[in-house]
């Protein structure tokens, strides 16, 4: 490996009018975090960037991770050279002669950042190409479809040579834009909103309803490993509050409102989510929905269910098919867990024919007759369990303490 440095970027443009160095801040804590476990790493931050010296640590495991940190646009192996010619074409050569094959086309893509440099960056495509050319007999300069494209960037602290551009995540860092609740099933959809709502700089807490003794333990290990694979991108411990929601859906059962059965029970889901948050300083409630895909996600469905919360309801994949969220939850890595035949609570409790249009008066009605309910819900939340996840299941801890069924 020829290379010694990592430069990483971020901001920019997505910076302008916001608290820059709150953001410069949380994205460089962020990437310290990811990368906690490659101990012989140090860090230097300038404007919009981050140089990261592997001081013998190899990239690849480093640029796996660095891929799904949210906020970095992308990120380059680097050979950083002083702000000398010799020694910005010496780099160069060095990066040219480290290629795995020889390119038969290439061209300088020299950027002067920093002013008072000597060459400009025309200049210094020249200087730094020519340098190349007279070492290599059978390259040519191609400036439209090169193999390689030999990337220049000169800064104050120094020159950055180097040939491959790494696409990031993209975003904002994580938290950088507040906390929400993100309603998490043991589907297909939800850890994907969950991952498009992080990616927006969104921390969250998770919240999954259980049916049990009717769900099982099976459906909660699913979830919590879900949960624990959103950890991952979070880059920080996930809060999953489990909430027992058996009684309220036997309750609900009983008014006979076959038809409305899921949208009261998605109201009562809401409401709770809805205290819980308020709880936990979140300002807002994430869900896997998407426009059409079942009875409670036409229009009028949400429109009904969503007049239980005050807080903004916020839909990721509100507009995207099934398969391009397939697609994503494959990328993420939630995909294999989520199609654990495990059952869910909603599933168990489902009528034959569901409404895709309630009426919200009806509805109301049906839940003005069930004087209890208010109680049954502050119950739920009072009784709701919490765990903290990190991506790896910690070592069985020694038998103490508390009996928990999960
Ligand atoms: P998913 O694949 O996320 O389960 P889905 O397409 O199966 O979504 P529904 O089952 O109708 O759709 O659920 C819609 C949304 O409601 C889910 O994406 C999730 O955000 C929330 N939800 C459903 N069931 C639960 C549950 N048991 N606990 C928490 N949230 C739930
Ligand atoms: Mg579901």
């Amino acid at each position: 490996m020829i290379y010694d440095k990592v430069i990483v970027r971020y901001g920019d443009l997505v910076m302008k009018g916001r608290n820059r160095n709150q953001f410069e801040k949380r994205m460089q804590q962020q990437i310290k975090r990811a990368l906690k476990s490659f101990a012989a790493l140090t860090y230097a931050k300038s404007f919009g960037r981050m140089t990261i010296s592997l001081n013998g640590e190899s990239f690849e495991p480093i640029a796996e991770r660095l891929k799904d940190v949210f906020g970095i646009i992308s990120f380059s192996p680097v050979i950083q050279a002083e702000n000398e010619l010799e020694n910005i074409q010496a780099a160069a050569l060095q990066v040219m002669k480290g290629l795995e094959k020889e390119p038969a086309t290439f061209k300088v893509n020299a950027k002067r950042a920093w002013k008072p440099f000597a060459h400009s960056s025309q200049e210094m495509n020249h200087l730094v190409g020519s340098h190349v050319l007279r070492a290599f007999a059978d390259l040519k300069v191609d400036v439209r479809k090169p193999e390689v494209e030999l990337r220049v960037d000169t800064y104050e602290e120094g020159t950055f040579v180097y040939n491959t551009v790494i696409p990031g995540a993209g975003g904002f860092p994580f938290g950088s834009n507040g906390k929400a609740m993100l309603l998490l099933s043991g589907g297909i959809d939800s850890p994907v909103a969950g991952w498009m709502a992080m990616r927006k700089g969104l921390e969250l807490e998770a919240v999954h309803f259980h049916s049990y003794p009717f769900t099982s333990d099976q459906a909660k290990e699913k979830v919590i490993d879900l949960a624990r694979r959103l950890s991952y991108y979070a880059g920080a411990p996930l809060k999953l509050h489990l909430v027992p929601f058996t009684d309220i859906q036997t309750r609900l059962v009983q008014a006979k409102q076959d038809s409305m059965m899921i949208t009261l029970m998605r109201r009562a889901m809401l409401r709770i989510t809805e205290q819980l948050a308020v709880r936990s300083g979140a300002g807002g409630i994430v869900t896997g929905e998407s426009l059409g895909q079942v009875a409670s996600q036409t229009l009028s469905s949400m429109n009904v269910i969503g007049r239980a919360t005050v807080l903004p309801l916020l839909k990721p994949l509100i507009m995207m098919d099934k398969q391009e969220i397939i697609n994503e939850a494959v990328r993420i890595g939630t995909f294999e867990t989520s199609i654990l035949p495990y059952e869910d609570c909603c599933t168990l409790f489902l009528p034959k024919s569901p409404t895709t249009n309630p009426n919200l008066n009806v509805v109301e009605r049906a839940e003005s007759y069930i004087s209890e309910l208010e109680q049954m819900l502050l119950e739920a939340v009072e009784r709701t369990e919490v765990m903290e996840l990190t991506p790896e299941a910690q070592p069985e801890e020694e038998p103490a303490g508390e009996d928990r069924w999960f």
